[in-house]
């Protein structure tokens, strides 16, 4: 039974995460998803209550998808859990740079025993991201091209 954890702020979570969490749950036996409480994040627009109850709505029917709301490294939520790896989704080149840094550090501080595992952004969600989707909300237009929920 191979489990892993999918981490990430969701804040909103756009169709290219859906994008992700629906490749992960075709090739692993369980996704975790994790709403990570990160205080390093100030542009908020979603409590981290109100994301874990539009995301737990979102995945009711899918019975190998979990969502959980974890707060301090993401390594420690999936040791916790007994997940084998983190899921990371890559959308482009610009991704590349943070997202290895990220595993990196995640292995060392996990004393490697968490590895990263990247996916791939289906070509009509590469420009998808949830700042994009907070400034056009915020230009009072219409985003249901990007988010499910709102
Ligand atoms: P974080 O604050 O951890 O970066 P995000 O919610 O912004 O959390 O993203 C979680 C993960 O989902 C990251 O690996 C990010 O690269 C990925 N992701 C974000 N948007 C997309 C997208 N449109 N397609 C694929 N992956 C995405």
């Amino acid at each position: 039974m191979t489990k892993v954890l999918y981490p990430g702020s969701f804040d909103p979570m756009t169709k290219g995460h859906m994008n992700i969490v629906e490749q992960a749950s075709d090739l692993f036996d369980e996704v975790i998803i994790a709403i990570m409480q990160n205080p390093l994040k100030k542009s908020r627009l979603f409590t981290l209550e109100e994301r874990m109850e539009i995301i737990k709505e979102l995945y009711q029917g899918m019975n190998n998808v979990r969502v959980i709301s974890a707060s301090g490294a993401a390594v420690d939520v999936a040791l916790l859990h007994e997940c084998k790896a983190i899921i990371r989704g890559f959308r482009s080149l610009s991704d590349y740079d943070y997202e290895v840094q990220l595993q990196q550090m995640n292995k060392e501080i996990s004393n490697n025993k968490i590895n990263t595992i990247c996916l791939f952004a289906d070509k009509e969600y590469q420009f998808v991201s949830s700042s994009m989707v907070k400034e056009v909300l915020n230009l009072d237009k219409n985003i249901s091209k990007y988010v499910d929920q709102l």
